[in-house]
């Protein structure tokens, strides 16, 4: 399949090799390399990308989540166009911080105030000092298989990159490993830091008996619980938070909520984003000229407010979970070891015999037949993340969704004796 890949993109071939004169492996964005080497993506429309050569693909990985208006929605570029007209550089507060931020507020929980960052890297960066400076500690409790930005990422080990917290790292799911944890280190945790569903660990939601014992852990040792909602706030209208209704005392956010701009954000209780409060003497710092770029705030308040509505958030939830219960529906109909696992729109592609309850469970699946997936869904005209997992869009419709089940049966067909 590799050959076959090279052979038909002679043009992402080349822009690649042209890239790695000037940027190491050629790539700005770790996440986006695979070999032999990535696609290049010229343009999108709709639910639609085309790449260098030409192909059209069916955009089911919506730019890992950050996508889910798909591209160039008629609002968000109608908000964009009309922020433009005013100038995007003001070095000032602007019309649109303050209701972008109202409507953070009003649908997330456990947000009683927001700032904004640029990223979620970012937000979850200045979570977790945030907790460290309102607790005086600096042990972080995180778990493997967690991924929080380029500096805080447990994917296969701690990363060297990894911001110089004091770090403790859990196993996910895990409640008895958990409560050893805390009873050695929890007098001395400043936070614990939390995907309440792994996103690029592999789409595995949270036990509702993990979760709670984060929550009650950090309460009974007097650390701050912070949910990273980077990726899950999408799946219910007040965030994975509401629909677990287990509320953190920080949240952090990112991708979608800015309309698809550059964006993050981090909130919570008013007491400790108070420490922000410039009005306030000694106040800490927390700087950035693009933190309120009108660009993002326009998107960002246009997306909430005129799209994704609570409704719209249920109605793309429930085409996921079809979709997703569909997909295993004929994976049992084929036998073959592979599971479709996660929450609503976000949904990741296992090749594992046993059921992927936990990051361990999805380490044990085959690589190889991951990247098999990948090729032949890209040679059907599917377009999904290299680690197998897919964001739904608010574009993907009825006929994408069955175009996606028809490519996997195919699939499942067509490659059955390396499946059973
Ligand atoms: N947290 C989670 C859960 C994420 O999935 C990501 C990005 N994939 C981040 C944080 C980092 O966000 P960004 O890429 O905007 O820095």
């Amino acid at each position: 399949v590799r050959e076959r890949f090279v052979a038909r993109n002679p043009e992402s071939l080349k822009q690649h090799e042209a890239a790695c004169a000037v940027m190491p492996g050629g790539n700005t964005r770790s996440v986006l390399f695979y070999a032999p080497f990535p696609l290049v993506i010229a343009e999108g429309r709709g639910c639609r990308v085309r790449d260098a050569d030409g192909h059209d693909y069916v955009d089911f990985l919506g730019e890992y989540t950050a996508g889910l208006f798909g591209h160039s929605h008629p609002v968000i570029r109608a908000a964009i166009d009309k922020a433009l007209d005013a100038g995007i550089n003001l070095a000032g507060h602007n019309l649109l911080e303050a209701k972008l931020a109202r409507v953070v507020c009003d649908r997330f929980p456990s947000v009683e105030l927001v700032r904004f960052t640029n990223s979620g890297t970012e937000a979850n960066l200045m979570a977790v000092a945030t907790a460290v400076v309102a607790t005086g500690r600096s042990k972080v409790l995180v778990f493997k298989g967690g991924y929080h930005g380029g500096l805080l990422s447990f994917g296969g080990g701690a990363s060297p990159l990894n911001a110089p917290y004091d770090l403790v790292i859990g196993r996910y799911n895990d409640v008895a490993e958990t409560e050893r944890l805390l009873a050695i280190h929890g007098p001395e945790l400043a936070a614990i830091l939390v995907e309440p569903m792994l996103g690029s660990g592999g789409c595995i939601a949270g036990d509702r008996s993990f979760l709670g014992a984060l929550r009650a852990g950090a309460t009974r040792h007097g650390a701050l619980l912070i949910f990273d909602e980077v990726m899950t706030s999408r799946l219910s209208p007040g965030g994975l938070q509401q629909a677990l209704d287990i509320l953190p005392d920080l949240t952090t956010l990112g991708k979608y909520v800015g309309g698809g701009m550059s964006f993050g954000a981090f909130g919570g209780r008013e007491d400790l984003m108070a420490l922000y409060d410039p009005r306030r003497p000694n106040a800490l710092q927390h700087a950035g000229t693009f933190n309120n770029n009108v660009l993002t705030m326009a998107a960002g308040h246009a997306g909430m407010t005129e799209i994704f509505t609570p409704s719209a958030v249920l109605a793309l939830n429930q085409r996921g979970d079809d979709l997703r219960t569909q997909l295993n529906r004929l994976c049992r109909k084929h036998g073959a070891a592979l599971e479709f696992t996660g929450i609503g729109s976000l949904i990741t592609a296992h090749f594992s015999a046993v059921p992927v309850l936990t990051p361990a469970d999805a380490a044990a699946g085959d690589p190889r037949l991951k990247e098999l997936f990948f090729f032949d869904m890209l040679d059907r005209g599917i377009y999904l993340a290299r680690r197998a997992m897919m964001a739904l869009s608010l574009e993907i419709g009825d006929a994408e969704c069955t175009g996606l089940t028809e490519a996997v049966e195919d699939f499942l067909l067509s490659r059955r004796p390396l499946l059973a």
